[in-house]
Order: structure tokens, then C-alpha cells, then sequence
């Protein structure tokens, strides 16, 4: 799946069992970034297949499915890595460590980081007009499992990514979107936009499409951890009133054991 969106393109592709890859590639430069390093041959292919010349891979988290293959892309390609400073001991072959309010460039296309803390405790986010790459903070109905940082840390985080100007498109790294949907009917069973959504994710994965990316206005409204401070999901969780950084935790520790 390839579209152009102005003076990018960005190719999508799956990788490992639900792990999505995307390439950016910047026409003017020729330069192409892969967002993380999930699985070595389908990048490779993805390469092939648009005639791009890997020159950057950007790292959001450490996690083995988005840096475990750095050091194998780096020796067939020649690129160069960026990843995030709070664990840039754990990217491996890292070249630049880049956090909250830097800006990295691919051409003439410039990346603002964000810092996502919370499903790892350095985890970043890429934003250039009209696009973040969000790895695992946010997923289309869900966000990451918080391993590393605190719920109020990834509260934080939902945040920084929720106030994205409207029509963001949002790529997260994974195809979770069914299950999440499952969950997020538990949470907020009377929300109309919610159940027209998980009908047309239900219509998209019959037919193998991906639901991603998402577009962050569409999140706002379905995505319940996203939601926390609204009104009918607190007091479907018997919650009004409470600060909205509780009534994440208390959603995150119920699809920990949903
Ligand atoms: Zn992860
Ligand atoms: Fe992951």
C-alpha cells in the first residue's frame, strides 16, 4: 500500500505475525526512512519493490520487533541510525540519540520528536505535517502496555499525541485493532461512533486490509484510553469526578486482563 501525500510517500507493509513496517521517502533528496527494524527481508523487499535506497532508519523503542534488526540493515544498506536517547544504550548500531523537541531531517522533510514515555521509559514518536509515527504508545483503539514508566507518564504521553492537529494520520506499529475493539465496546458500550467504527474494522479484516494508520480525530472520539476525562466512560467505570490520569490506570489494568 503506497500513496503520496504531498512531498512524501509512505509504504506500508506487514512484518513478523502483526508487526507493520512503513518506508518514508522524500522524492526531491531520494532519501528513504524506515520506521524501525521489525524483519530484515520484508524491508529489504519493500526496498526493492518502489526502487528506494535505504538511508536512515528511525527507532522508536528498543523493543526486539522495532530494533532488533538495526545492526543487519545497517551493513546492507550503509544508513544511518536514530533512536531515542533515554535507551540509547539498548538501539543498537545508534548514531544520533534524538528526544522531545529535536528535529531530524530526511531531505527537505523534517520529523519533530516527541517523547511517549511509558511503554518503554525513553519511547519517541516521529510528527511531520500530517503524519506521526507513533511505534507502540498509541494503537488504533488502544495504547501500549506500560512495562517501563508509570500510568501517569503514559497519561502524559496519550496527551502530547492527542493534541496532534486534526487529520494526523497516525501509524502505529501494529495490527491490534480487532482486538482493542473487543475491549473498548466493554469500556464505552453506548458510544455511537465506537460501534460504527468496530463495523467497518470488522468489514476491513474480513477482507485482510490493515486498519492502520488511524487518524488521530477518529481516536479522540473512539479510542477509550484516549477518553478517560469523558463523562460516560467514567461513569460506566462508577468513576465520575476522578482525576482522568485514574481512570486511565484503571482502563489499562483492565485490558491487562481483558
Ligand atoms: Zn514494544
Ligand atoms: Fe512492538
Amino acid at each position: 500500500m503506497s500513496k503520496e501525500i504531498g512531498a512524501i510517500e509512505v509504504h506500508q507493509f506487514s512484518c513478523l505475525s502483526d508487526n507493520y513496517g512503513f518506508l518514508v521517502h522524500e522524492p526531491q533528496s531520494g532519501e528513504t526512512a524506515c520506521i524501525d527494524t521489525p524483519e530484515t527481508a520484508p524491508i529489504m523487499a519493500a526496498l526493492d519493490e518502489k526502487g528506494w535506497k535505504l538511508t536512515q532508519i528511525w527507532n522508536t523503542h528498543h523493543h526486539y520487533d522495532h530494533a532488533g534488526n538495526n545492526e543487519e540493515i545497517k551493513r546492507l544498506t550503509g544508513c544511518t541510525i536514530t533512536g531515542p536517547a533515554g535507551e540509547a544504550d539498548k538501539i543498537p548500531a545508534i548514531d544520533r540519540a534524538v528526544d522531545d523537541g529535536d528535529v531530524v531531517s530526511l531531505g527537505a522533510l523534517e520529523a519533530r520528536i516527541l517523547n511517549v514515555g511509558g511503554h518503554t521509559l525513553g519511547h519517541i514518536a516521529y510528527h511531520m505535517d500530517g503524519h506521526a509515527f507513533v511505534g507502540d504508545s498509541l494503537f488504533a483503539l488502544g495504547c501500549g502496555r506500560v512495562f517501563e514508566g508509570t500510568m501517569a507518564q503514559m497519561w502524559g504521553s496519550l496527551q502530547k499525541l492527542t493534541a496532534l492537529p486534526d487529520g494526523t494520520k497516525i501509524y502505529c506499529a501494529h495490527e491490534y485493532t480487532a482486538g482493542n475493539a473487543a475491549f473498548a465496546v466493554t469500556i464505552d458500550p453506548e458510544n455511537e461512533a465506537l460501534k460504527q467504527r468496530i463495523a467497518e474494522i470488522g468489514r476491513l479484516r474480513e477482507q485482510g486490509l490493515p486498519t492502520v494508520p488511524t487518524e488521530i480525530t477518529l481516536e479522540r472520539a473512539t479510542n477509550p484510553f484516549l477518553r478517560a476525562g469523558d463523562g460516560a466512560v467514567q461513569a460506566h467505570l462508577n468513576m465520575q469526578g476522578a482525576a482522568a490520569v485514574d481512570v486511565f490506570a484503571e482502563i489499562r489494568q483492565r485490558k491487562d486482563n481483558f
